[in-house]
């Protein structure tokens, strides 16, 4: 059961083979047996689980049911959830329990999904291994001694080793594609402005986005039929016209499916600083495209350099301001001792953030201010707009782009934990998407071998123009039904 498809769950609930408390249940006992050691989940609420599990039934008898009615998900906690504890990986928000619905928690809920509990993450979703969250370090299931990849990290082990059918993860910088690669499933960050924000906790608002991450294309196209759609409560939200992202599905005709395609392969995303067994085995995956018929065209992307430091300006920037309202007066961490409002403000965000959230706090704060404001908060929103005209340039050569989704694959927990721009680094070829306000995935293209012969994952990253995720799915099925990799498990679990 724990490697069917979202479809063949569906279809097994349809003809009544098995109910949703049944494959509730059984994901449940898994999370049971696992948590304890992977970490996956920050809270659990098996009584309201199985509530849900039970309506989604009962639904399914009365013959309404919807493509991913009785489905049990994993939901990131960053995403408010009516009567869960949602902390968002903090101290902050230790003891929070939102009073009402994220924009995506409404559309599962409505869609009859089963919510199985909230994952774990960065703290504030800002870091790339999980490590920086208050509730502890998830492990890799494809080894345990390393990181799953962040900020999405407790959703990241939690499909890798098969503990929901699919879950939702957030990508502010890459925090969905990079624990993809990492832990060997599909993710996908949509295009700016397709999934509601609303009731998302907010890292960098003008960049946060949230996405499905599944074990194949197929099953995010399903999520994403039920996460795409106007929000009048997010103003950024766009009204753009509903979609079925499955309609370009299709089974391989012909052994050359993806005649016509034009893939384009940036210069930049090869260069020094990729590990060599990732390149190898992104460079197999695109040769596996040139025999389905794609054609491979070179690009250049010149900014991409540019990329890091140019969010690690602007992202704090707007961190700086999101996280002034956690000031422990009407809601999160207060401190118990205090002489007055200003030390209870001051006591309260000390004790409540952690190292990497002050860090940023600090950065926003001084590329905000008044003296330094046109020499990095201006500067980085020019080059932003370069680096987004740098992929309006390169579609004009190609339909798809492809490359590396991390320059290597899972490291040791505390590799990097005290080198900051070493980690941020894992970003390298991921962010300059959110910059752009472009939708990117990541899809498993293979493994590379650890120093002690594990077999580690690697991802390829498939990036698409505005609003093209139906074709970006496409493409990314066409591999899968010609590939296995995406159907490997790791072992013990
Ligand atoms: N790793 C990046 C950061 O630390 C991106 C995180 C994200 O996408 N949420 O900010």
């Amino acid at each position: 059961m724990i490697n069917r498809s979202l479809k063949q769950l569906a279809t097994m609930l349809a003809n009544k083979q098995i109910s949703s408390v049944e494959i509730t249940s059984e994901y449940l006992k898994r999370i049971a047996q696992h948590n304890p050691e992977i970490n996956a989940f920050i809270t659990l609420n098996p009584e309201k689980t199985l509530a849900q599990a039970a309506a989604a039934d009962q639904r399914i008898a009365q013959g309404n049911a919807e493509p991913l009615t009785g489905i049990p998900l994993a939901q990131k906690d960053i995403f408010c959830a009516k009567g869960w504890r949602t902390t968002c990986g903090s101290k902050m928000l230790e003891n929070f329990i939102a009073p009402y619905d994220a924009g995506v928690i409404e559309r599962f809920d409505a869609a009859g999904a089963v919510n199985l509990g909230k994952t774990n993450m960065d703290e504030f979703a800002m870091g790339s291994s999980n490590e920086t969250s208050y509730f502890g370090k998830v492990q890799n299931p494809w080894d345990r001694a390393r990181v799953p990849g962040g900020s999405s990290g407790g959703a990241a082990a939690a499909v890798a080793a098969r503990l929901c059918a699919a879950a939702t993860g957030t990508d502010t910088g890459g925090s969905i594609r990079q624990p993809a690669s990492l832990c060997g499933f599909s993710g996908l960050k949509p295009t700016y402005g397709l999934v509601s924000r609303y009731g998302m906790i907010a890292f960098a608002s003008s960049l946060d986005q949230a996405g499905p991450m599944a074990k194949s294309c197929e099953d995010m196209a399903l999520m994403l039929n039920v996460m795409a759609g106007f929000d009048s409560r997010d103003s950024t939200s766009l009204e753009h016209e509903k979609e079925d992202y499955t309609r370009k599905l299709k089974d391989n005709s012909s052994d050359k499916p993806l005649a016509g395609l034009k893939v384009g392969l940036p210069k930049e995303y090869f260069a020094e600083g990729l590990d060599g067994a990732v390149a190898k085995v992104v460079n197999d995956a695109i040769d596996q495209y040139r025999k389905l018929g794609a054609e491979i065209v070179d690009i250049s992307l010149p900014n991409t350099m540019l990329s890091i430091p140019v969010y690690y300006v602007l992202a704090p920037a707007e961190a700086s301001s999101n996280l002034s309202r956690y000031d422990g007066v009407r809601y999160g961490h207060r401190a118990s001792q205090y002489d007055d409002l200003m030390d209870m403000y001051c006591k309260s965000r000390a004790e409540g953030f952690g190292a990497e959230v002050k860090r940023r706090i600090l950065i926003g704060t001084y590329v905000l201010s008044a003296g330094y404001y046109d020499a990095y908060y201006l500067k980085a929103q020019q080059i932003r707009r370069l680096i987004a005209q740098d992929f309006t340039e390169a579609f004009k050569q190609c339909d798809i782009i492809m490359g590396p989704a991390a320059p290597s694959t899972a490291f040791n927990a505390g590799e990097k934990v005290d080198d900051p721009v070493s980690m941020y680094l894992q970003d390298i070829y991921t962010i300059a998407v959110n910059l752009a306000g472009l939708p990117g995935m990541s899809i498993p293209a293979g493994f590379a071998s650890s120093d002690d012969g594990k077999p580690l994952p690697v991802g390829l990253q498939i990036i698409g123009n505005y609003f093209d995720e139906a074709r970006m799915l496409s493409v990314g099925h066409a591999y899968q039904q010609v590939t296995d990799w995406h159907t490997r498990m790791p072992e013990g679990v």
